[in-house]
């Protein structure tokens, strides 16, 4: 980044926390949370800070400008001082489901990677380890693409159902937020789930994203086992079994001849596409899985594995396990995109639109000369794709691009 283009995003970012127009809506007890800030222009990261109330919060904002703010999920009896001396009270039950952890049909057209030791670097979702050294760290070169957010949302709705009907937590104890970059947090709040630890956490993780889910009893060795899995399994009507019951009639009611044989369905599918209705009927509906000839209760089992990953949320498992975790607070801007993290009501998350409601620079247009960017949207404007090119954008376009790494002021 040139230094007119640091100087640049500093100025913006600096006047909207120095308006008193903006609002940030400060967390559920913010004086037993530990906040932590990235300044944009120093570049090192502050934390174990306390605020008392919103208004020095704010005061501070203006004045540090920082580039990213954090809170942390626990609540802490001292929260400024040494980690191991905070007295931890508690924390929220977070999820973050990003862009990053899900495979989709364009990251491959707007991502890539290098591992920033060994040099070696492909394209798509970052690797756990590189493949060459097996080192952790990368380089990375993403898009807050329109197609990534709308799958991101995909899995927060699949998320966002279980919270309600499988674990019972009322709406008002579940708070959605867009993430201000590619992809969204959940927050529950709610006196059980306070002070579950590390381990219990691990559990609700394994439960939304399906891990060791046991009921198709797969795993069993032995005659007995064999005999089981033979006669089928039975699907109730809560949590998982009925998850798999409604994914499999969803499924089975929709499936063309490539989705059949990408479940691994490669033989005995035209069975099944001759069948539907019945198949729907005595077998999902009344749970005689062989009543059907030419579809086992292998195939069902296949199935059944197919649809579990499709009904499963993909999370983030890291963060919900870690009960010290500092996650972005809501209303400050994000410094990869000048976006906003917002909150809105989970039942508006199909209408939801983050390249609107999560602007934050409305006015004024700016020159930037953009080295490579795909078409996109935002504020209401349809911008690029531009390739080595100078134009005038909106400021807010203006700020994502150089925040992206895509673009400099033109001088
Ligand atoms: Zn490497
Ligand atoms: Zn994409």
């Amino acid at each position: 980044m040139t230094t007119s283009s640091r100087e640049f995003v500093y100025g913006k970012f600096s006047d909207f926390y120095g308006d008193p127009s903006t609002i940030i809506p400060p967390p559920t007890l913010l004086g037993q949370r530990e906040l932590g800030f990235l300044l944009l222009k120093e570049r090192i990261m502050l934390r174990h800070k306390g605020f008392a109330n919103i208004r020095d919060l704010k005061l501070f904002l203006g004045e540090a400008v920082p580039s990213d703010v954090y809170r942390s999920c626990a609540y802490y009896e001292n929260p400024t001082v040494e980690m191991d001396k905070k007295g931890w009270l508690g924390a929220d039950l977070v999820f973050d489901i990003d862009a990053d952890h899900i495979p989709t049909s364009c990251d491959k057209l707007h991502d890539e990677w290098a591992c920033s030791k060994c040099g070696f670097s492909g394209k798509g979702v970052t690797p756990e380890a590189c493949p060459i050294c097996e080192s952790q760290k990368f380089n990375t070169k993403t898009w807050p693409c329109e197609v990534c957010l709308e799958s991101a949302k995909e899995e927060t709705a699949k998320l966002i159902d279980m919270l309600g009907k499988d674990f019972g937590f009322s709406d008002k104890e579940v708070s959605v937020f867009f993430s201000g970059h590619r992809g969204y947090h959940v927050h529950v709040e709610n006196e059980a789930v306070k002070t579950l630890d590390a381990m219990a956490r691990k559990e609700i993780v394994d439960y939304v994203s399906a891990l060791g889910l046991s009921l198709l009893g797969g795993e069993a060795k032995g005659r007995s086992a064999r005999r089981r899995r033979s006669r089928g399994f039975s699907l109730h009507n809560f949590g998982w079994n009925r998850r798999l019951k409604l994914g499999l009639r969803d499924f089975v009611l929709k499936a063309t001849k490539e989705d059949l044989i990408n479940a691994g369905v490669k033989r005995n599918y035209a069975v099944i596409l001759r069948n539907k209705e019945l198949i729907l009927k005595r077998c999902i509906d009344e749970g005689r899985w062989s009543s059907v000839k030419g579809v086992s209760v292998g195939t069902w089992r296949k199935l059944a594995e197919y649809v579990k990953d499709l009904e499963s949320a993909k999370i983030d498992t890291v963060v919900t396990t870690d009960t010290h975790r500092l996650i972005r607070m809501n209303g400050t801007l994000h410094g990869k995109t000048g976006l906003k993290k917002v909150e809105f009501p989970a039942k508006h998350l199909e209408d939801f639109d983050p390249f609107e409601e999560a602007v934050a620079f409305k006015e004024g247009t700016v020159k930037v000369v953009v080295s490579d960017v795909p078409k996109f949207r935002l504020g209401g404007r349809v911008l690029g794709p531009y390739k080595r090119q100078t134009v005038e954008v909106p400021t807010a376009a203006a700020v994502l691009l150089i925040c992206k790494g895509r673009a400099e002021v033109a001088s």
